[in-house]
């Protein structure tokens, strides 16, 4: 007869969960009702009773390992429910934030992310980086340093940062970013694979989808979903958060659109190649500066609604907010609060107060795009990729789709 296996509880994970905003989660007594009332869960993989248990029980690897974790959306139906008060819209949460941790990499900028001190420190050294680098391009331009004037004595922002300076400390950023994440993914894939008991292809690592197949049968249509947000309107409690989260998501794709319009024809044609005049800063009725605008002001209704929403549902008891989703509220609001403030400050040119704001702006901005591997905005990677790994995870479970394990052509393996 098999030994019985001895569970080993990581009791660390357990007390990550209960720091993290999930202290009620040993109130819980089995019973299913969140399961069942979950507007998301599905009668093949409920949730979140099994995450409750494993929690409880100190069992990381299966929690992180758990595709269901990321397909709640915080909605509360089930808190409000739960005849425990065990709150398991909240420990799910909590179990997120845990997770992002759990996937970071380097795992020690997360701690960064937990704390509002700690954001705030990023800050300040993000803006002495800009200074910086300010004084140095003012060395090699000749211009004043720190409130330099055009030659009609205009505060103009790139007098005192053009582009070669930005993309000198952005690119780098975005860089670390993007090698961040994918380390993430690949290690989330890996987990909830293995937790799904998929099995493990020829060459020893978890099986993906051939490349066209899985960006067009799975990530685009993740993709579409998300951006309509389909999914979470469906929660009952604060279906209203949804509106707010679509409205900050579509202003991130416009200031995305046209960050990337002037940096291509600002710094590829312009400045690199030399083939178009150049194109900042550019008059108010330019049409990629009306649209930065609408974006900007998007952007901070969207934030504003997420808010409100936020603090409505607390007060009545359906959500809990936990540090760091004040955290990242208040950084994306720092960033658009001061993004329009620059270009107000600017128009009325006073230069002292519009350098010192628009240099607060740039340290918000690195702060904020360097907190997406790490901060609760991680939660468009991670959540992205389940919604991907539970689509491709539905057809195979139907027969639509494999895992392409055969083996190679004259291995005699
Ligand atoms: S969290 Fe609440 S509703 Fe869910 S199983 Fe536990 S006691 Fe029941
Ligand atoms: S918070 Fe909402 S989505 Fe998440 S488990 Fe509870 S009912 Fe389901």
């Amino acid at each position: 007869m098999a030994e019985p296996k001895n569970l080993q509880p990581d009791l660390s994970f357990v007390k990550g969960v209960m720091e993290a905003g999930g202290d009620t989660v040993n109130k819980c007594y089995q019973c299913a009702t969140c399961s069942v009332v979950c507007p998301l869960s599905t009668p093949e993989s409920p949730f979140p009773r099994k995450e409750m248990l494993w929690t409880q029980w100190g069992l990381a690897d299966k929690v992180s390992g758990d595709v269901d974790v990321w397909l709640c959306h915080q909605c509360g139906d089930c808190t409000k429910y739960c005849p425990r008060d065990a709150r398991p819209g909240d420990v799910l949460a909590a179990i997120r934030i845990n997770a992002i941790k759990y996937y970071a990499w380097p795992r020690a900028l997360a701690d960064v992310f937990q704390k509002p001190g700690t954001v705030v420190g990023a800050v300040v050294a993000a803006m002495v980086l800009v200074m910086v680098v300010a004084a140095l391009w003012s060395q090699y331009t000749g211009h004043d340093f720190p409130f330099p004037l055009n030659e009609h004595g205009k505060v103009e922002y790139h007098e005192f940062l053009s582009v070669i300076p930005i993309d000198g400390m952005v690119i780098p950023i975005v860089a670390f970013i993007v090698f961040a994440a994918y380390k993430g993914v690949v290690n989330f894939w890996k987990d909830i694979s293995k937790g799904s008991g998929f099995p493990k292809s020829y060459s020893g690592t978890y099986p993906v989808p051939p490349m066209g197949i899985l960006a067009t049968q799975y990530v685009w249509p993740a993709i579409l979903e998300i951006l309509n947000h389909s999914r979470f309107q469906k929660c009952g409690q604060t279906a209203q958060r949804a509106q707010g989260h679509k409205l900050l998501l579509w202003s991130f794709i416009i200031l995305f659109f046209v960050t990337n319009f002037v940096f291509i024809a600002e710094d590829l044609f312009h400045a690199a190649l030399g083939i178009i005049p150049k194109v900042t800063p550019m008059p108010q009725w330019h049409p990629v500066k009306l649209l930065a605008n609408v974006g900007a002001i998007m952007f901070i209704a969207g934030i504003f609604m997420i808010k409100s929403v936020r603090d409505q549902k607390s007060q009545e008891g359906v959500l809990k907010s936990a540090a760091p989703d004040w955290i990242l509220i208040w950084l994306i609001f720092s960033v658009g609060a001061t993004g329009l403030a620059s270009e107000v400050l600017r128009l009325v040119n006073i230069k002292e107060i519009a350098y010192s704001v628009y240099v607060f702006h740039l340290g918000t901005v690195i702060v904020m795009f360097l907190s997406l591997p790490y901060s609760k905005f991680a939660h468009l990677i991670y959540r992205t990729t389940a919604y991907v790994f539970q689509r491709w995870s539905d057809d195979v479970k139907a027969g639509k789709a494999g895992f392409g394990l055969e083996k190679p052509v004259g291995s005699n393996h």
